[in-house]
């Protein structure tokens, strides 16, 4: 990553486009030159690399492009040492037509900071796909994030559908056998959950992603990502998922605009260990303006704002006291690059990682919580009545 990033700023005007598997690899790129730019700006005002970089390919090849150029050493000090980093990435690779990155699913949450250090450059999410197999391209891969639809590659792997009925959210191999649907029979406008078996061998594997069928191009169908399958927190007959838990958390951030404050990172945790159990959702924030962080009332209304934009299982639960008050958490800048660095530590792999949106392994609960500097909570109930179904 090192080298990669050094020969990126080495030929600055030549680069095209920046871009890595998922947004959250990205912004890992920008928080690197965050915190190595005096290495780099070192190394290129020398001519030298960096003792840390010890594999002797990787310096032999460097040598080969690395010459002493105190101006452009100067350059990258001046832009990387000024406090504010909008547009970061324009004025490092003033050439970049588009940042190359998936931002759908649950990757959508990084949209304004990659517009933020991007200038709003567009966005291309090109591929949908799995270590399992490839799934679908995105055929407009410059439309906007939001109406990105993927065309399936039905060479790729043998697929099925399962239908997915959000009324029923349950797992439906516990009652009759799941009917599955072949590729030509798929209706628009219907969600499904993807099943495939692959030529390496997996048979009738579910991958866990929920579909929604756009349209067709020619007989492959398109899809829109909606979400994974799984449940993330349920303490007592509520379920929510990852896309109300984004949702919630969407909602609750339009409160940190005028404090030009935006939610980061974030995951959650089902907290059972009183009773009621309640929620808890750890937020690390990017705060532009110190002077004028969120003050502890307006957190405590973004844990009200969040409940309230929880199903109405939630809510009522709530109501009947049967789940605690909603508790936002927030941890130190650079908590969510340890969790990484600790993911990455027991195999993950870089380019495939992705924050988990909800948490329970003890080793990764007292990481966080060790980063904790301030809990803040819902102060009221919110809305439910009896005839409110919605
Ligand atoms: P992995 O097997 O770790 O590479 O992750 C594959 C999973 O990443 C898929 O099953 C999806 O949940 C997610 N994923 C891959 N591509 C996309 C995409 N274009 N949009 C949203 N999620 C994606």
């Amino acid at each position: 990553m090192y080298a990669q990033m050094l020969c990126g700023l080495i030929m600055r005007e030549e680069v095209l486009r920046v871009g890595a598997v998922f947004a959250s690899g990205l912004l890992k790129a920008v928080r690197f030159l965050q915190v190595n730019w005096k290495q780099f700006a070192h190394d290129i005002e020398t001519g030298t690399l960096n003792p840390k970089v010890t594999d002797p390919s990787v310096r032999e090849c460097m040598s080969k492009i690395l010459k002493p150029n105190p101006e452009l050493a100067a350059f990258i000090t001046k832009e990387c040492s000024e406090e504010n980093w909008e547009c970061i990435i324009t004025r490092i690779w003033p050439n970049t037509k588009y940042l190359d990155v998936i931002v759908t699913g649950a990757m959508a949450q990084y949209i304004p900071t990659l517009e933020y250090y991007s200038g709003g450059l567009p966005m291309a999410c090109t591929m949908y796909a799995s270590s399992e197999c490839y799934f679908g391209l995105n055929l407009k891969p410059m439309c906007k994030p939001s109406e990105v639809s993927y065309t399936i590659m039905p060479n790729m792997a043998y697929f099925e559908f399962l239908p997915h009925d959000d009324s029923s959210a349950q797992d439906s191999s516990r009652d009759s056998p799941p009917r599955l649907v072949d590729l030509a029979d798929l209706e628009v406008g219907k969600e499904y959950e993807l099943i495939v078996t692959t030529y390496a061998g997996l048979c009738r594997y579910r991958v866990g992603d929920i579909l929604r069928v756009t349209g067709f191009h020619n007989a492959a169908p398109q899809f829109r990502f909606i979400r994974r399958k799984n449940v993330l927190l349920s303490i007592d007959f509520d379920k929510t998922d990852e896309s109300e838990l984004q949702q919630a958390i969407e909602n609750a951030s339009v409160l940190l605009k005028e404090f030009n404050t935006s939610v980061v990172e974030y995951t959650s945790y089902a907290d059972t260990k009183q009773i009621p159990g309640h929620y808890v959702i750890y937020w690390e924030l990017f705060v532009k303006d110190a002077a004028n962080a969120p003050t502890d009332e307006v957190l405590s209304q973004c844990c009200f704002q969040m409940e309230e934009s929880l199903n109405v299982v939630y809510r009522q639960c709530r109501v009947a006291d049967s789940i605690g008050p909603l508790e936002i958490r927030v941890v130190k800048n650079g908590t969510f690059e340890e969790l990484m660095d600790y993911a990455i530590s027991r195999g993950a792999s870089i380019n495939q990682y992705k924050v988990p949106r909800c948490v329970s392994f003890t080793p990764i609960m007292e990481l966080l919580d060790s980063r904790v500097v301030s809990k803040h909570f819902s102060p009221a109930l919110p809305h439910w009545t009896p005839e409110r179904r919605r």
